[in-house]
């Protein structure tokens, strides 16, 4: 059996960023995919522009080619009150079907082995190695695990992690579409946040003319209206603004993308040696972004480590010591704020107060804009 420097489980925004960085630097680097590229995922799809200088350092330059720059921010409240303001940092819309692709294309010209379509199943730790097993029963061994399967899988129960236990409240659902005449203008660079009772959803541009509405709301909320057809019918489409977006656009799946047991609970950073990366790490709400632009920073900062640590100049502690200490200078705190202001949002009462409350008093404009962006990294 072969034996790979890394194995990276997931081959999301985190894994195929571990994956880009460990091969650029000649490690040798598997990379294991349930899925096959490319492929739809429930996401919001702006991503902060904090990624930009990092993500144009590796080459990825469907950015340039491809996405929609997004520099205006629009919040409505459940009766549509809507706060306009424009995004110090912004960001830019693109899909993950692209985005994603792009990468893996750009991790195997680099020299990482991906496998698609495979699910990983166990893992097994011993002598300082990994052996792995896939839902083929096929068999495979590296030094270093990174895990990197998104916010909730099957991973997380085999591992036994606390969270997994603990039902989530949360459920998300996307379309791509495309827009006749909407009755509220949305120009080309906004994106904007509607919010409903028990949820919210982000409505902006992505490449080749498309929108994206992505939309976070409640088990709870869906029970009491039945499905989601009704959910949308009779809780969201109480909001104006996205009344309109139903009424006026033209749906380009053919049924929505739907997650559920999205949670946002503190999670470890380490399961014994295996190392956690992206929202199997932590996830921030959608509501305080950017899952996204998390998922690529925590991917740099651990991979620079593992770097130091395959080229002999820190112990695999030290390598685990300096990933604990950055990623909590750089996300914990944020983290810990989106549960916060998540709650805030649940109720159309406090959402209406917000948004009036913004209009007449700017600071706390520049606190939401500030509260959903990081720093460039
Ligand atoms: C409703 C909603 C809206 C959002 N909107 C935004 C937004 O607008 N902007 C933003 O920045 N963030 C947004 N996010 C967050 C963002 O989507 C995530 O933070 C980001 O995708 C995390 O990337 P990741 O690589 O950690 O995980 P993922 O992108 O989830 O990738 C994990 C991968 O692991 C694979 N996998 C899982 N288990 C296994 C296994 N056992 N074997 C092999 N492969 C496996 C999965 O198929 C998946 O491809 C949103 C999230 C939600 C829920």
């Amino acid at each position: 059996m072969e034996l790979y420097e890394v194995a990276i489980i997931g081959g999301g925004l985190a894994g195929l960023t571990n994956a880009i960085l460990l091969a650029k630097a000649g490690k040798k680097v598997i990379l294991f995919e349930k899925n096959q590229y490319p492929f739809h995922r429930v996401c919001g799809e702006y991503i902060s522009n904090e990624t930009l200088p990092f993500l144009e350092s590796l080459g990825v330059d469907i950015i340039q080619q491809k996405s929609i720059s997004l520099t205006q921010f629009r919040l409505t409240s459940p009766k549509g009150t809507t706060l306009e303001m424009p995004l110090d940092l912004g960001g830019f819309g693109i899909s993950r079907y692209e985005l994603d692709f792009f990468l893996m294309e750009l991790a195997k010209k680099n020299g990482v082995t991906i496998l698609e379509k495979t699910n990983i199943t166990s893992i097994k730790e011993k002598n300082n190695t990994f052996f792995l097993t896939s839902n083929a029963h096929q068999k495979y061994q590296a030094n270093i695990l990174i895990a990197a399967y998104g916010k909730r899988a099957n991973l997380d129960q085999y591992l036994r992690r606390d969270f997994f236990y603990k039902r989530s409240a949360y459920i998300g659902v996307k379309y791509h579409l495309k827009v006749n005449h909407l009755k509220y203008e949305h120009p080309k660079e906004m994106i904007a946040l509607h919010n409903f009772s028990y949820g919210y959803g982000g409505f902006s541009r992505i490449e080749d003319d498309k929108y994206c509405f992505c939309y976070l709301s409640t088990r709870e909320n869906l029970k009491k209206s039945g499905d989601i057809l009704s959910l949308e019918k009779n809780i969201l489409s109480k909001n104006p603004y996205i009344k309109d977006i139903f009424e006026n656009s033209y749906f380009l799946f053919d049924k929505p993308k739907v997650i559920n047991e999205i949670t946002f609970a503190p999670k470890t950073l380490f399961e014994g040696n295996i190392l956690m990366c992206g929202d199997t790490a932590g996830m921030i709400t959608p509501l305080c972004g950017n899952g996204m632009a998390m998922a690529i920073h925590s991917a740099k900062i651990l991979s620079e480590n593992i770097i130091l640590h395959l080229d002999k100049k820190i112990s695999f502690e030290q390598c685990k010591q300096n990933y604990l200490s950055e990623w909590n200078k750089n996300f914990k705190q944020r983290l810990k704020i989106g549960r916060n202001i998540q709650r805030f949002f649940g109720s159309p009462f406090l959402s209406e107060v917000l948004v009036k409350s913004a209009n007449l008093f700017p600071f706390i404009k520049k606190i939401l804009v500030k509260q959903s962006h990081g720093k460039v990294f």
